[in-house]
């Protein structure tokens, strides 16, 4: 069974099937840099980080993009009152933005181009829409993109939902970047100089000005990714009119294809209600870690919903992350305390655990990623924590079982991404020097054995010989 995916621009779930397999082309719109991302934004890179990982899992070689949206109206705006420059301005929100994607363990993106460097593109592609006359300079110097034009080019606007066209007024434009789709007009791609930009401008050969936000995905994603590729992702909310702007956008200008498989993650609330700040109930990352909680309880619970579903987000629902997150810790670090010491897998991936190992994980987890990354994932995690510590208990579970179960826990955290509670884990030096003992002893030379064990403690961990081996344990 293949990896399926729900495709926005059929409203179907879709065997993924990529361009040219194994490379996968993959976009992620990426932040607005004027204010820390909140968890709804969060819970949209989390998804992208949860695609990612899974097609790596599956054998995929992703060439992952993510822009950085350094100028558009809410920057220019934040820029004007703060009286800072662009670059300082958005410099600071960016590397938040960053660190919180780690604080968060996702996968750093390949490429995070800055729409400002991509000025050039940008207008290459603008020129392309002129030339090709679905795009025109307006009176007040800006250039708009014509969705008359484009339609009558036999090019389809409405890929990714149904326009009604019949209620449009003839001749409308809109200059701002966000607007409903009852107003559905001819977008800006080029803002001529305004005295509300003061210094954010480019020379074009249309005059002074800047890049609306749409025409800045289409030039960034097809510079990098090429004209068509195979991954286009983001929130909902950004389907109309930023997603079907950037097909028209680039489809008018190159003629091909833009993107095979549209991606859309729902909203979420916070506290039942949609965020807000007048509501209490916005948080950025910083007020959660603030909060005491941790990256890997927040990234646990925003995978705990169906990326589809409206998800409800809520503190109690963090403390529920934690106690879940405390039942994988301790039924993993019981399997270290067995398996640090047994036998390694050897070679290849360890997907099959031996006569008589755990439930087989690996094979429910990645049925579970198939069906559209069905977050009934976790089912198959805690049916296997629980199956694990049942065996625990009744003592049947050795140490090349043990050993088993890490590796096959270590391929299904490569996607889920929560790691190990800090400290948990003992360190690669530790567990040389308690085989290097292991190995003096086998050939009798206590007395190095001895020396080892002196080391060891001194270093701050006690190993005991039980009769299921030794055993590690911190001093
Ligand atoms: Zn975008």
């Amino acid at each position: 069974m293949g990896l399926k995916l729900f495709n926005t621009l059929s409203r179907s779930i879709q065997e993924f099937a990529p361009l040219a397999p194994p490379k996968v082309g993959m976009y992620c719109c990426g932040p607005t840099v004027y204010d820390f991302a909140h968890i709804g934004n969060w819970r949209t890179f989390v998804f992208g980080d949860l695609v990612r990982r899974t097609l790596e899992f599956k054998g995929y070689a992703v060439t992952h993009v993510m822009n950085i949206t350094d100028v558009e109206d809410k920057i220019i705006k934040h820029v004007r009152e703060t009286k800072t420059s662009l670059r300082e301005f958005t410099g600071k929100y960016e590397a938040a933005f960053l660190e919180d994607l780690k604080t968060l363990n996702c996968r750093l993106p390949h490429h995070t181009p800055r729409a400002t460097e991509y000025i050039s593109e940008i207008i290459s592609l603008i020129e392309k829409l002129v030339q090709r006359g679905i795009a025109y300079k307006a009176a007040d110097g800006s250039v708009y993109f014509s969705i008359e034009k484009y339609r009558g080019c036999g090019c389809t606007y409405g890929q990714l939902l149904k326009l009604n066209f019949d209620e449009m007024k003839a001749g409308e434009r809109v200059k701002s970047d966000e607007y409903a789709k009852e107003s559905v007009a001819d977008f800006a791609l080029w803002k001529a100089r305004g005295p509300e930009d003061g210094d954010v401008f480019w020379p074009s050969p249309w005059g002074e000005g800047r890049p609306g936000w749409h025409i800045e995905c289409s030039a960034m994603s097809t510079k990098i990714l090429g004209p068509s590729f195979d991954l286009h992702l983001g929130g909902e909310d950004l389907i109309f009119p930023h997603h079907e702007d950037e097909i028209a956008q680039s489809e008018g200008a190159t003629g091909k294809p833009f993107v095979k498989h549209w991606l859309h993650g729902a909203h979420l609330l916070v506290e039942g209600k949609k965020m807000s700040k007048s509501l209490g109930n916005f948080f950025t990352l910083r007020d959660l870690l603030a909060k005491g909680f941790i990256g890997r309880e927040i990234r646990y619970l925003l995978l705990t919903a169906h990326y589809r579903e409206t998800f409800n987000f809520t503190l109690e629902g963090l403390q529920g992350a934690r106690a879940a997150l405390a039942r994988i810790d301790e039924c993993l670090g019981k399997l270290r305390e067995i398996g640090s010491l047994g036998v390694p897998p050897s070679g290849g991936s360890p997907v099959t655990p031996p006569e008589g190992g755990t439930p087989n994980l690996m094979a429910a987890f990645s049925a579970a990623l198939d069906d559209d990354l069905n977050i009934s994932a976790w089912g198959a995690v805690f049916e296997w924590v629980r199956e694990t510590n049942r065996r625990l208990a009744e003592n049947s579970l050795g140490a090349t079982d043990a050993a088993f179960a890490l590796a096959a826990w270590d391929k299904v955290d490569s996607v889920l991404g929560i790691g190990t509670k800090s400290g948990a884990e003992i360190p690669a030096e530790i567990l040389a020097l308690a085989e290097a003992r292991t190995a003096a002893k086998k050939v009798k030379d206590f007395k190095r054995a001895d020396a080892i064990r002196d080391e060891l403690k001194a270093k701050g961990w006690v190993i005991e010989d039980t009769p299921k081996g030794p055993k590690l344990k911190k001093n």
